[in-house]
């Protein structure tokens, strides 16, 4: 097929079992919007999972082409603030849920999703990073604007043998904190240590119900998991601390009571990448570019083949990936 180029595309029949499998578009084939991006690099998140699998409805418009972030360079634009040549990453707005996304070598997006690619950057380590990684610093920031300072006590990171928690462990440690991080997977405590955990705590110990209000462990967290563990979180932070919430891998339910934030002034901090404003996004990204260290980027960066995406997306809901996937899309 003539400018043909390959794709994963999600499909549902007329009993909606959904299915997933590589074929050839062409940009015709793509939807509508102002730049179109050679795709070089993209990765795999939990949602691209969901998606690819159909555990959650993360896919609102069928036929679609999954995958929630890009790393490329821009091949033609109609928006006046991108040209021919720009370096730029996409992470969400919707793209892979309702507008076809990265697992494609061609995307044609809306130019304001777009943000410049950081002069240190490439497009690989771009998606090292990932919306995970922008997750996990967005999370940072909030707790920086809380007023989480290194000198008011440790961190807690839940999940912390994935891809947001991995990025939040290696950027808490260079920033100073002390990290406690919370795994189901103690076979991966030396590498947590590695990138920069102080002290390591099991996964079950916050993953029972518990108490209103527990000892006062941590200043702050950054949570992934949800559910008990977030209300435990939440139980055992200190006065006047708070919680980033950005993760549901263990429940979307949150089985709390009002006593830490009534009775210790605690703050539930809520983060979304999806809709984040650009402002917001822009300055993640720049301290992305200069806080995260890149030997420890390197170190939990695994890369794949685009033919391994859909058994990857298996892989991630099942717990099995350390850190962050990258697939080279060139
Ligand atoms: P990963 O799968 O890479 O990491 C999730 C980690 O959570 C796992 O590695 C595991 O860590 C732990 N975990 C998995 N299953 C369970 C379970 N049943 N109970 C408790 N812990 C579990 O996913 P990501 O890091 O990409 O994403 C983490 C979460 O954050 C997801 O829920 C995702 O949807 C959400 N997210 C939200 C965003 C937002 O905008 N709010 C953006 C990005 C992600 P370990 O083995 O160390 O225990």
């Amino acid at each position: 097929m003539a400018d043909s180029f390959k794709a994963i595309l999600v499909s549902r029949d007329a009993d909606k079992n959904q299915s997933a499998g590589i074929v050839e578009l062409t940009d015709a084939d793509l939807m509508d919007g102002d730049v179109m991006v050679a795709v070089e690099a993209t990765t795999v998140n939990y949602k691209d999972g969901l998606a690819i699998t159909g555990k959650a409805p993360v896919v609102r418009r069928w036929p679609l082409v999954p995958g929630i972030d890009l790393a490329g360079t821009v091949i033609s634009s109609d928006n006046p603030s991108w040209q021919i040549g720009d370096g730029v990453i996409l992470n969400g707005w919707g793209v892979g849920e309702a507008h076809h996304g990265a697992y494609a070598q061609r995307a044609r997006v809306k130019g304001d999703w777009l943000v410049p690619m950081p002069a240190s950057l490439t497009s690989r380590d771009a998606m090292a990073v990932g919306t995970a990684g922008y997750t996990a610093m967005l999370c940072v920031l909030a707790l920086e604007r809380h007023g989480i300072e290194p000198e008011r006590g440790p961190v807690l990171v839940t999940g912390a043998a994935g891809g947001v928690g991995t990025i939040a462990i290696s950027l808490l440690s260079d920033l100073g904190y002390h990290v406690i991080a919370s795994t189901g997977r103690p076979d991966e405590a030396e590498f947590l240590h590695q990138l920069g955990a102080t002290e390591i705590i099991e996964r079950s110990e916050l993953e029972q119900p518990g108490k209103p209000l527990g000892k006062e462990r941590w200043a702050g967290a950054i949570d992934t998991v949800g559910s008990h563990t977030l209300a435990n979180a939440l139980a055992m932070t200190a006065y006047g601390g708070a919680v980033a919430a950005c993760g549901l891998a263990g429940g979307m339910d949150l089985p709390s009571s009002v006593a830490p934030f009534i009775l210790r002034g605690v703050s539930l901090l809520g983060i979304d990448s999806v809709m984040a404003p650009r402002e917001i996004r822009l300055e993640a990204w720049r301290r992305i570019a200069s806080d995260l260290n890149r030997d420890k980027l390197a170190s939990l960066t695994t890369d794949i083949g685009f033919d391994q995406i859909i058994s990857a997306a298996r892989d991630i809901l099942d717990g099995k990936v350390r850190g962050r996937l990258v697939v080279n899309m060139a």
